[in-house]
């Protein structure tokens, strides 16, 4: 493991490098917070005017120092960060957070700074998180290291937490004592200059205090390296994202369709999921999610049975239950008639079991261990409104006091003054959720990562097979979209089923003989991409008189917008049934990407699309095929027959192939491939794009 990283969490000794006498001020606040919650290590103050802070004997300078820094929290003003930089890489220091703000967040000249000290880190084979952060926590009682500017110690617990926003992190600290959460580790990692959150993922992956990773982000420094280890199966614990900044739309300049109908969002949101991440939608699911993976086993199925003891909640839960894909247990005759000696007559021993108000330590717990034994039932939900006649506590304790193979989430709301009270009871405490809507989502989440953790075991030989099969280059080509006859070739390698074709130059395109009537005959120009938009693709000719006609038209059409016809393309005109669109594109962040979808001119119109990574298996193809409305159709509606999706999925399969080997490839478009009314498939507009 590299030392670097691991003595973030785990150091021996910590240097504070702008320690301060002065109350409130950060230097002063962080090292009050390492005092009371009695950091394990050596403690070590750096200012120039003090001899002591909060009783620890201060240094006037990094070099007055000789004993060993395991780490160093830098909050000297910047003006000072530099020389600080420099003295603790003269003295060996590998770790530093740098809490001091004002870099690349300001504008240039900030920028400039804090690429300047990175470049020292790297020189040095130091590791730096930050700058413009809010410090560390790790809560194991051999380290007990709280280093941020805010006293609030999380209980323990197996959540690891990456900030990127300095205040959301804070945040979530100021909230403990009401949320209940508890971690392991959290880190602020403001503009992430050097560590980022693909470090952390391998060191959390690895670290057994960890059982599950969660994330605030506002960009991924590297998408491609984030999603590599999933995709590998080489990422096993749970990790939640919640990814803010959502508005940056469409890929710049995108001259496809593919890059089009990419924004950058529905990249994140398509290749986490396809990774298996889950991608919370506020920091309720972010947390929520994460405090279901620490404290239940995961549910073998969707099939919940719900407790209550009022309606309205319940109704509320169904529908989200529903909502999430996740089922009301159907309750077997022998749970029922067990139910029935306890539930009131006048309350329901169907799902959702209404114990009216009733409902107390007693009927509680008894009817969620029926509800537990019943084979049908893969989660209990329970869900308690304090309703006046019975109290809070003794039912929230009953509860939190089942053992279980199977998961028991518990929701109570209760007055305020429960939430004191509930505080005061020792460890353990599982989670008490707020909103009968919550455990749905926790649910779903959760069986959403374990079905994907299946999906990327089988095919981790396959896409393992992808990775190495890397920047072959077995094509290059200079910039830009290659030419027609290059393209026939990158089909012929490829299989890809290109439509009988023709390419003729415009001298001879009026005495040429073609024996394929009815054909098609579009315009080629360099400057031309969308050759409709020009009036420059002509269908259904018939004969040599219609050919001459079209020529024609298109010639005229080409020089209005003062371009030329390069070369004349002579198509078989193609019965259509469906018209299909197969493209990729390579995401700066992500990497290769492949869509499928709805083809033809109204792509962007219709937004009938699917995106995936190109690293992706034979199966993963098939479900994003059957995702798309289009792909629903070709399996056949109305007892049409299907069409062979073997075949589709080997054109798709190839293509992800030709982006992953050919790393000049940047962007291709297949819009559209025909459908003709034999099911047979021709790819009619073939565009692929090189750039390095
Ligand atoms: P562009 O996308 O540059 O406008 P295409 O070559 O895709 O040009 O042609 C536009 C449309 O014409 C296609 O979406 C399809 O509906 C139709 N088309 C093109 N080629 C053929 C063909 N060989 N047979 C039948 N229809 C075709
Ligand atoms: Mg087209």
């Amino acid at each position: 493991m590299d030392k670097s990283i691991h003595n973030f969490f785990y150091p021996d000794s910590i240097c504070i490098a702008g320690a301060s006498s002065k109350e409130l001020s950060i230097g002063y606040e962080v090292l009050k917070s390492i005092k009371l919650f009695n950091y394990t290590g050596n403690i070590l103050p750096v200012n120039p005017k003090a001899d002591s802070i909060l009783g620890y004997k201060c240094f006037h300078s990094i070099g007055e120092i000789s004993a060993e820094i395991d780490l160093a929290i830098v909050l000297v003003p910047k003006r000072f960060t530099i020389d600080t930089i420099d003295e603790l890489l003269a003295k060996g220091v590998k770790s530093i957070i740098l809490i001091t703000a004002g870099f690349k967040e300001t504008g240039e000249v900030g920028e400039k700074l804090e690429n300047e000290i990175i470049e020292k880190i790297k020189k040095a084979n130091a590791r730096m998180v930050g700058p413009n952060c809010m410090g560390v926590i790790n809560t194991a009682t051999s380290v007990n290291l709280n280093a941020t500017f805010i006293s609030e110690m999380p209980a323990l617990g197996k959540i690891a937490y990456q900030s990127q926003s300095g205040a959301l992190g804070a945040m979530i600290l100021n909230s403990l004592r009401e949320t209940d959460l508890k971690f392991a580790h959290f880190i602020s990692v403001g503009n992430k200059a050097d560590m980022n959150e693909n470090d952390f993922l391998q060191f959390w992956q690895e670290d057994d205090s960890i059982d599950v990773l969660t994330y605030y982000l506002e960009s991924f420094d590297n998408g491609f390296e984030f999603i590599k280890p999933f995709l590998l199966n080489k990422a096993p614990k749970p990790v939640i994202v919640l990814k803010a900044g959502n508005t940056e739309s469409g890929m710049r300049a995108a001259s496809s369709h593919t890059g089009a109908l990419s924004s950058e969002d529905r990249i994140v949101d398509s290749l986490l999921k396809q990774a298996g991440v889950v991608r919370a939608e506020d920091v309720n699911e972010l947390f929520n999610t994460a405090k279901g993976f620490e404290a239940y086993p995961i549910p073998n199925g969707n099939r919940v049975a719900v407790v209550t003891n009022a309606g309205g909640p319940s109704i509320l839960l169904t529908d989200k239950l529903d909502k999430e894909g996740l089922q009301l247990s159907e309750l077997s005759e022998e749970t029922k008639s067990k139910l029935r000696e306890i539930v009131h007559p006048e309350g329901t021993v169907n799902n959702p079991v209404d114990l009216l108000p009733h409902g107390n330590e007693e009927s509680f717990p008894a009817v969620i261990k029926i509800l537990l034994a019943d084979n049908n039932v893969d989660s209990v939900v329970s869900l308690f409104v304090e309703p006046g006649v019975v109290k809070p506590m003794p039912v929230a304790l009953a509860i939190n006091n089942i053992e279980s193979e199977k998961p028991v989430l518990s929701v109570i709301m209760p007055k305020p003054e429960f939430w004191e009270e509930y505080r005061k009871i020792p460890e353990p405490r599982k989670p008490i959720f707020r909103n009968p809507e919550e455990p749905a989502e926790v649910i779903a989440n959760m069986l959403f990562h374990s079905s994907v953790k299946e999906i990327r075991k089988n095919g981790e030989n396959e896409i393992a097979n992808l990775f190495s099969s890397q920047n072959q280059n077995l094509f290059s080509n200079s910039y830009g979209f290659i030419k027609q006859n290059e393209i026939k070739k990158i089909c012929k390698y490829y299989n890809f089923p290109l439509v009988n074709e023709k390419l003729i130059s415009t001298d001879e395109i009026n005495s040429e003989q073609i024996d394929f009537y009815p054909i098609v005959v579009k315009g080629i120009s360099k400057e031309v991409v969308h050759k409709s938009e020009f009036d420059a693709v002509k269908l259904n000719i018939k004969n040599r008189d219609e050919l001459r006609l079209a020529v024609a038209e298109i010639s005229k059409n080409f020089e209005k917008h003062g371009y030329e016809v390069e070369e004349f393309l002579i198509q078989e005109f193609i019965n259509t049934k469906h018209e299909v669109l197969l493209g990729g594109y390579r995401d700066e962040s992500f990497g290769p990407v492949i869509m499928f979808g709805t083809g033809g001119k109204y792509v962007e119109v219709l937004n009938d699309t699917a995106i995936r990574s190109a690293f992706i298996t034979r199966e993963e193809i098939r479900e994003m095929i059957s995702s798309t409305s289009m792909g629903k159709i070709l399996a056949g509606v109305r007892g049409e027959a299907s069409i062979n999706m073997d075949e589709m999925i080997d054109i798709i399969q190839s293509a992800s192939k030709m982006i992953i080997e050919n790393e000049g490839i940047i962007e291709f478009d297949f819009n559209p491939i025909i459908v003709d009314n034999n099911n047979k498939l021709h790819a009619v507009d073939i565009r692929i794009k090189f750039g390095y």
